[in-house]
């Protein structure tokens, strides 16, 4: 039997006004396939495979082990040897709380770690920390209880928390471990300075409770830092007249670990100088941040186009040259921004392709140039510290996104790997 010839390229030069988009959604019909609740399993049960799998296309995050441990250094340096309260709040800031937790407690220079939500705290000691973990946010007694039984230790600032302390340390038959989180003027979280006195000394006299460290946050106004450190130094002359322990201090987040020596405290607060965020262009002068993580993929297909031909939804790109295009299967779900379109790079075998596609929910596609240097199955670094065009920051401006935004954007599904 004849094998079947190739079909002729059809031209299409006419560019507006195409409903070319609308033929993709025809892909969704094969996706509903009969795999429903119910349906047996064959081949064995279901699994959901977490960890980085070198045979799949798939995107991961990858964290660099030296890179944090360098930046925790400088850190350290900055803090004057005093120990890190390494914040890893909001899922790590996007880069992952269950691989981003144990990696910082394994380092010396670390003292412990601050989220702010329970299920972080849980999630982290789930993963084997043993450092002492603080929650910087108020809780109910339920959420309290659960958290001094996983030997975390909860903040409070409400009126009401020597009630509350005092029914869990019942219901525990023990004394409540806490930190104090004292409002110098940011107004957002903490017991007000101005009438945190007689509650301060009703809870350090509580033998329901244990205060174990107390303290502020700043508003990176640097004047304004310094009158909030001013307050904060008042209460705590108050308190040391009166004989009130209060346990470990601290008050530095990132910008104050660089601008606010004198706010360092028993122990440094940062969260975004160790994922490589330096607070600012001074700092930068300062310290040498490196970026911890990379976001990568493999390429999945690799194309040919001639002039005439289009590649995306609604033609995104339109090359008037022959080019090959190369898929990548990430996308915005991914936390790969749709603004990278147009203005980022990605780095495949050493050199960057832009990306020319389109970033869709799943997909990104980059033109490769005349040339076919791409193959399938080569990994994509579409963030990463290996070139300056795929650094997490030039991908923040690009997109006009930020750094911040851009890691707390990262899907908590993606595997995270650490290298
Ligand atoms: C987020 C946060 C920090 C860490 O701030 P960075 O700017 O990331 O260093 C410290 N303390 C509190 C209370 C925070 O909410």
């Amino acid at each position: 039997m004849d094998r079947p010839t190739d079909l002729p390229r059809r031209r299409f030069l006419h560019l507006a006004g195409t409903a070319a988009g609308l033929a993709a959604t025809s892909a969704c019909a094969s996706a509903a396939r009969a795999n429903g609740p119910g349906a047996s399993t064959p081949g064995g049960p279901l699994t959901v495979d977490r960890t980085y799998n070198p045979t799949r296309f798939d995107p991961w995050i990858e964290l660099d082990r030296a890179a944090w441990a360098h930046n925790v250094r400088e850190a350290a340096r900055l803090a004057g040897g005093r120990p890190i309260l390494a914040v890893v709040k909001n899922n790590a800031y996007g880069l992952g709380d269950r691989a981003v937790g144990p990696l910082l407690a394994g380092m010396s220079q670390v003292g412990g770690l601050a989220a702010v939500r329970v299920e972080e705290a849980l999630a982290m000691r789930e993963e084997g920390v043993t450092k002492p973990i603080v929650v910087m946010a108020e809780g109910s007694e339920d959420e309290i209880e659960e958290m001094v039984r996983h030997d975390v230790l909860p903040s409070v600032w409400l009126d009401d928390a020597p009630g509350r302390l005092r029914s869990v340390s019942r219901r525990l038959g023990r004394p409540v471990p806490v930190h104090l989180f004292i409002d110098t003027g940011m107004n957002r979280e903490g017991m007000p300075y101005t009438r945190a006195g007689n509650w301060i000394e009703e809870l350090v006299q509580s033998e329901h409770v244990d205060v174990n460290g107390t303290y502020t946050m700043f508003t990176h106004d640097l004047d304004f830092d310094r009158e909030q450190h001013a307050r904060f130094e008042e209460l705590l002359g108050w308190a040391r007249d009166r004989d009130l322990p209060l346990g470990t201090l601290h008050a530095a987040p990132s910008f104050e670990l660089f601008h606010l020596p004198e706010a360092h405290y028993d122990m440094v607060r940062p969260g975004n100088a160790l994922f490589g965020n330096a607070p600012g262009e001074e700092a930068r002068e300062m310290a040498d941040l490196k970026p911890v993580f990379s976001l990568k993929t493999r390429v999945v297909r690799v194309e040919h186009l001639e002039p005439g031909d289009s590649a995306g939804f609604n033609r995104t790109f339109m090359p008037d040259r022959a080019t090959w295009v190369a898929l990548l299967p990430i996308g915005r779900t991914d936390g790969y921004p749709s603004a990278a379109n147009g203005t980022c790079e990605v780095l495949i075998n050493g050199r960057v392709y832009p990306v020319a596609g389109g970033v869709n929910s799943a997909h990104t596609i980059l033109d490769i140039g005349p040339d076919k240097t791409v193959e399938v199955g080569d990994v994509a670094t579409l963030i990463g510290p290996d070139h300056p065009a795929v650094l997490p920051h030039t991908v923040g401006e690009r997109t006009e996104l930020g750094f911040l935004r851009i890691i707390q954007s990262m899907n908590p599904r993606l595997p995270r790997r650490v290298v």
